[in-house]
């Protein structure tokens, strides 16, 4: 598995999960979702999303089939899965484009992790060395983790948000770059309460408690 912390934003942007209690959330989260996902192997077209708000700091987690991401999930063996593995994680980057919170609570993002299977990032600056004679000979030697057959995706994104007084609601716009999930079961803590519901497609915007 490749863990990418996104390094591209200014160091002071990338800070991840700074309260604490925050971060404990998520392992209780985790803890309390693993037991399932570690059973039996995930549905495609099913995505689980875990959102944490406490104060001014909101966080989503996902979890979903690699599937869904790029329409496989071995490891990439041609130049074309590659490319398409390198497309998502570029797109998942850009969280702000794809995971909108209403605009009155003004959040920004803080901190972007992927963990995309298969995904290798390039060395900075070799795009421009790449023609199409010139077919990097990296398609084996992958790592492992494909070889279950199922593999999962997963993207968390924190924001700092200036008003989460005004915080009602997230638009998954990112539900439009994966067309294959077609459910996501939402859980988390908002203002320390518990909840859970469910999106389905076409749908994509979702209420806070
Ligand atoms: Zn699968």
């Amino acid at each position: 598995m490749t863990l990418c912390k996104f390094s591209k934003l200014p160091a002071s942007l990338r800070l991840l999960s700074p309260v604490p209690v925050h971060a404990a959330m998520f392992v209780a989260l985790a803890m309390a979702t693993s037991t399932a996902v570690a059973s039996e192997r995930h549905e495609h077209g099913v995505a689980q999303l875990e959102v944490v708000q406490s104060g001014s700091d909101l966080s989503l987690r996902w979890q979903l089939p690699m599937d869904g991401v790029v329409g496989f999930e071995h490891a990439p063996t041609n130049t074309q899965e590659h490319k398409q593995l390198a497309q998502a994680h570029q797109k998942m980057s850009q969280a702000q484009q794809w995971l909108t919170p209403n605009t009155a609570a003004r959040c920004a993002v803080t901190g972007v992790e992927i963990e995309l299977p298969g995904f290798k990032p390039q060395p900075v600056g070799s795009d421009h060395a790449h023609d199409k004679k010139h077919e990097h000979g990296h398609e084996s030697g992958h790592d492992a983790g494909h070889e279950a057959g199922h593999s999962d995706a997963s993207w968390q994104v924190s924001w700092r948000c200036a008003q989460p007084s005004a915080l009602v609601a997230i638009d998954l716009l990112a539900l439009d770059m994966w067309p294959e999930i077609e459910t996501v079961y939402v859980q988390g803590v908002v203002n320390k309460k518990q909840f859970a519901l469910e999106i389905r497609s076409p749908s994509r915007t979702f209420s806070l408690p």
